[in-house]
């Protein structure tokens, strides 16, 4: 059973010599009588920023559970139940949830995963657009900003998993949407891809505040925050009365000992900024109409999605840290095995 462990705790930048991969005993293929476990080879597991959190070593336990060194790394994957002690569930069928990174994993609690409800779409999807990031994308954009027509809107991180689907929420919903991304490449999809109304690369603008105006000469609505630091300090002067910001993520923080400070909030006061944190977990009541609104929108073609898919586990620490330059172009994400 091949498998990603967190080698140790990481302070400052990660690197991929902070994992190993390395070979462990397999479950049973079979899950033991009377157990109501199932048996799940992954097929394939997402990266996702946060997991950067939990390779740090808390004091004070934090909103997830830290990993432990020498353990597999846990995150949410697509899986094929080849076992199943679970009425639920049965041999053969996909489902997505908590998984290991590794090829075979025993799940004690079944009734944390959920079934591909549109097996007609691509299974991938089920760890982006289908799945956490398109509800992050989802909630916080109609939850958290409360989109109106006509609004200005801004994305940061906005080619990546959950800003892409933003905006083209943020087109559906009748705004006008700039995105900010780190290199051309992206850029480029944003404008010509995602339909965005215009996108710049924030490394050849190091005067944010200038390049905010020129987009937004009459102001900013709506901030889909996903950077945070100097870019939240840039955006606050440029947000109009009663704008809304929904701080979903501050990437450009996590890998900082010493977290830049924030200048400028005082703009929250005087132009009455709503500025409101949340995390996709307390959404998941919502998760059915969710799922259902998405599918139509991608089997219609409204939203278009792209991932960056690598292969194979031993590829997988390298796709985790390019989170964090930048690497990849659209969702992060492995394919660990065939169906
Ligand atoms: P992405 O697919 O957007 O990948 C991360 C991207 O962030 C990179 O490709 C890079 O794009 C950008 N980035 C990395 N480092 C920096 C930096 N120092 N400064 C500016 N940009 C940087 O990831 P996700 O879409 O999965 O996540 C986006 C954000 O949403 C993250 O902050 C994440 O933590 C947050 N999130 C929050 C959730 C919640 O429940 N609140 C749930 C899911 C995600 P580029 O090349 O453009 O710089």
């Amino acid at each position: 059973n091949r498998r990603v462990i967190l080698k140790r705790y990481v302070t400052g930048f990660p690197s991929e010599d902070d994992m190993e991969v390395v070979t462990a005993e397999a479950p049973p293929l079979a899950v033991p009588t009377g157990s109501s476990a199932v048996v799940v080879k992954n097929l394939y597991i997402s990266c996702d920023p946060y997991m950067r959190h939990r390779m740090t070593r808390h004091e004070v336990p934090n909103y997830v559970p830290d990993y432990v060194p020498g353990e597999v790394l846990t995150n949410y994957g697509v899986m094929k139940v080849i076992s199943s002690g679970h009425a639920d569930f049965k041999t053969g069928d996909f489902v997505w949830g908590l998984t290991g990174w590794e090829e075979y994993t025993l799940i004690d609690h079944p009734e944390t995963l959920s079934k591909i409800n549109h097996p007609e779409l691509p299974l991938s999807y089920y760890t982006g657009v289908m799945a956490l990031p398109g509800l992050t994308s989802y909630a916080g954009f109609f939850e958290v900003c409360k989109p109106k027509k006509g609004d200005y809107v801004f994305v940061s991180a906005a080619s990546g998993a959950v800003g892409q689907i933003v905006g083209q929420l943020a087109k559906i919903t009748g705004c006008y949407v700039v995105g900010s991304a780190g290199s051309d490449e992206k850029v480029n999809l944003l404008k010509t891809k995602f339909g965005f109304d215009d996108a710049f690369n924030y490394k050849k603008e190091p005067d944010l505040d200038a390049v905010l105006k020129r987009y937004f000469p009459e102001g900013i609505d709506i901030y889909f925050k996903n950077v945070g630091g100097v870019t939240l300090d840039a955006v606050l002067p440029n947000m109009r009365l009663c704008g809304r910001i929904a701080a979903c993520g501050m990437i450009s923080q996590y890998n900082l000992e010493q977290p830049e400070g924030v200048r400028n909030l005082f703009y929250l006061v005087t132009r009455r900024l709503r500025m409101e944190g949340f995390l996709v977990f307390d959404y998941y009541g919502m998760y059915r109409r969710f799922e259902e609104e998405m599918a139509r929108y991608l089997k219609e073609g409204k939203i278009v999605y792209v991932e960056d898919i690598v292969e194979g586990l031993d590829a997988a620490p390298a796709a985790l840290i390019g989170l964090f330059t930048g690497r990849n172009v659209g969702k992060q994400l492995v394919a660990v095995s065939q169906e």
